[in-house]
């Protein structure tokens, strides 16, 4: 049997869809594979393997598949040799069904069992016939697989997968399996690697990241978790998400406040401000716990920036339910909302209630919270001009920025700002400027800097390296061996 690691000229291209997780995973995938000996490709026409990481969370996800899908088939035929693989959620839901459609892919594998990819791909080749392997529960954590990071200065740091919840709108639970969490010592072993490498900023993820201890019966374990990330020696910056309201614990409110790396900014998707139809989403929290968390987190942190996820017309919603919506919204004052339009996910109990909206409806009554939304976004950005502030300077984040002479960086209440470019700034570099202006999606500073701090991670973007962190050896899979061997028990 050919081995890929004969094969190191082999090149690869991963293309991503959906959430941070699957931006995570996608780093993963290109680690695992950079392991077995494939190198990126330059672009996706002259790749001999690209891989697809979907995502099923999206209304039409699939028809975006096989439409992608569609698009590669000519590429195949004129490349021979290349192979494509599908894998993410809308994987682990369809399996099999994507090469009955699609028979030109070569390998489908699931959310669990990411680490498979080089050794079914391998497996596809040899046999030259498709190769679906999903497995139903999760076989490796998937950190404990080697990853090779897209960004010099920030990194994601697995903490969980899964969720024990049942919201009514989503398909993870049904994807994604039960919570498991990781080890303290292997996270922040994963972050003093990261640190090591000169990364300065560090986002602890989960799906639902602060009912982290729960596998383990700790309930003190998330907070505990972001003090003892915020005693590793060079980590600057310490966000996580994504929080539940119904898990937000005081604890972690005050870590929050105590722990100086931990950036005053909270990601804590709302999704409705009417009890009615939090039940019917079954989420766990009513209006009033919501609004009592972001009072203490305001009270703890005056100058935290607090961002949501909010979905329009959810199955039944009425105006009276959506202008509870609008009323949080008014109170809580976001930085900003990511905001929805209710579609039926098949496979979600919300997809089969009675009381779905007309369409009409549902994008009437996002525009006005849009329209609101915006002008808060606004008014608080404002409040900020005059303001010093302190940025990680960021690549990729202002596509005007080269036509009019500025970088951009994030702030550390995660705020986007577009500042006067100056000689010798990389991304990964650290400056402080004042705000100057302010838009309701971005804020900018075209004073003189205060200040430029070159840092490891400027040294590392400006030499075009890029992190990585090795899995560990437990159960890792290696080219031409089918399964991984499951090491996610008890004993992480
Ligand atoms: S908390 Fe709810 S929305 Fe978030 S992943 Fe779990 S089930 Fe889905």
């Amino acid at each position: 049997m050919s081995s890929a690691t004969e094969s190191p000229a082999r090149t690869y291209r991963v293309r991503t869809y959906g959430c941070q997780m699957n931006v995570h995973d996608s780093e993963r995938l290109s680690g695992l594979l950079e392991e077995a000996g494939y190198t990126a490709a330059a672009g996706d026409d002259d790749a001999d393997v690209v891989v697809l990481n979907t995502c099923a969370v999206r209304e039409n996800a699939d028809n975006r598949l096989y439409g992608n899908l569609g698009h590669l088939r000519p590429v195949k035929d004129a490349h021979p040799g290349m192979q494509i693989a599908v894998g993410g959620c809308l994987a682990q839901k369809d399996r099999g069904e994507i090469v009955r459609r699609a028979p030109w892919v070569d390998v489908v594998f699931g959310t669990h069992n990411v680490g498979s990819l080089p050794a079914l791909l391998e497996r596809a080749r040899h046999n030259a016939e498709a190769q679906v392997e999903i497995a139903e529960a999760l076989e490796v954590f998937p950190s404990t697989l080697p990853a090779k990071r897209d960004s010099a200065y920030s990194g994601w740091v697995s903490i969980s997968v899964g969720c024990n919840n049942t919201c009514t709108f989503c398909i993870v639970p049904a994807l994604r399996g039960k919570e498991k969490d990781r080890r303290p010592g292997e996270i922040l072993a994963e972050v003093q690697a990261l640190v090591d490498q000169g990364v300065l900023e560090v986002t602890l993820l989960g799906q639902n990241v602060n009912a982290y201890g729960v596998e383990f019966r700790d309930r003190g374990a998330f907070a505990d978790l972001l003090r003892a990330a915020g005693r590793i020696d060079g980590l600057e910056r310490i966000r996580f998400t994504s929080p539940h309201p119904r898990e937000f614990t005081d604890d972690v409110i005050e870590a929050m406040a105590e722990t100086p790396a931990v950036c005053h900014q909270l990601h804590m998707p709302l999704q409705s401000g009417s009890d009615d139809v939090l039940r019917r989403m079954r989420r766990g929290y009513r209006q009033d716990r919501y609004l009592g968390i972001i009072d203490r987190v305001r009270a703890a942190m005056p100058d935290a920036a607090i961002t949501t996820d909010i979905i329009v017309g959810f199955p039944g919603e009425t105006e009276e339910d959506f202008e509870q919506t609008l009323e949080v919204v008014r109170r809580a004052r976001f930085a900003s909302a990511f905001t929805f339009q209710y579609s039926k996910r098949p496979g979600t109990p919300a997809a089969e209630m009675d009381g779905q909206l007309p369409k009409a409806v549902v994008q009437e009554r996002y525009l006005r919270l849009t329209a609101l939304q915006d002008q808060i976004s606004w008014d608080e950005n404002r409040k900020l001009i005059g303001q010093l502030v302190e940025l990680l300077v960021a690549s990729g984040e202002g596509s005007k920025d080269a036509a009019r002479g500025r970088l951009s960086g994030r702030g550390r209440d995660g705020r986007l700002v577009h500042f006067t470019a100056a000689e010798g700034i990389r991304p990964g570099d650290v400056v402080e400027t004042v705000i100057t202006e302010a838009a309701p999606h971005h804020l900018v500073a075209d004073g003189v800097l205060l200040s430029h701090r070159r840092t490891r991670a400027g040294d590392a973007s400006e030499a075009g390296t890029r992190p990585t962190t090795p899995g560990v050896s437990l159960g890792m899979p290696q080219v031409g061996v089918p399964a991984p061997l499951p090491v996610l028990a008890s004993g992480c």
